[in-house]
């Protein structure tokens, strides 16, 4: 999609700082790390919310991309959090699905 960041950040139209690549995904940090560890991970392909996504088997490999990078990063034994957030209750800002993986400090729960 034109106007998606996330699209434009696949198409390197936006710098980012890639940590992985395979033929479906792309993983690059957080702009704005809220742990020590804050990477996303993203389809290629666009699509805009959760509540839009209809391929099982591309939903699971962000969750699989996402368990592969933290273990090379060093911080899966340890322990990490993936995230999706969906719309204006789950606070998503950028419309293009992304999971937040954070690590590399304790987590807290329930969420804020
Ligand atoms: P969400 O609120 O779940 O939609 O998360 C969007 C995330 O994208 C936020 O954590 C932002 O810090 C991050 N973000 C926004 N723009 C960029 C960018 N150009 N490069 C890397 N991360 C970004
Ligand atoms: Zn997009």
């Amino acid at each position: 999609m034109s106007d998606c960041l996330f699209c434009k950040i696949i198409k390197g139209e936006i710098p980012s700082e890639k940590i992985y690549e395979d033929e479906d995904v792309y993983a690059f940090h957080d702009i704005n790390k809220v742990a020590p560890h804050h990477f996303l991970v993203i389809p290629k392909k666009h699509i805009s919310t959760l509540n839009e996504a209809d391929d099982p088997t591309l939903v699971g490999k962000l969750s699989l991309a996402a368990s592969k990078i933290a273990k090379d990063m060093g911080f899966a034994e340890n322990g990490y959090r993936v995230t999706m957030n969906c719309n204006d209750d789950g606070a998503q800002t950028v419309y293009h699905i992304h999971l937040h993986c954070l690590g590399g400090r304790q987590m807290t729960w329930p969420p804020g």
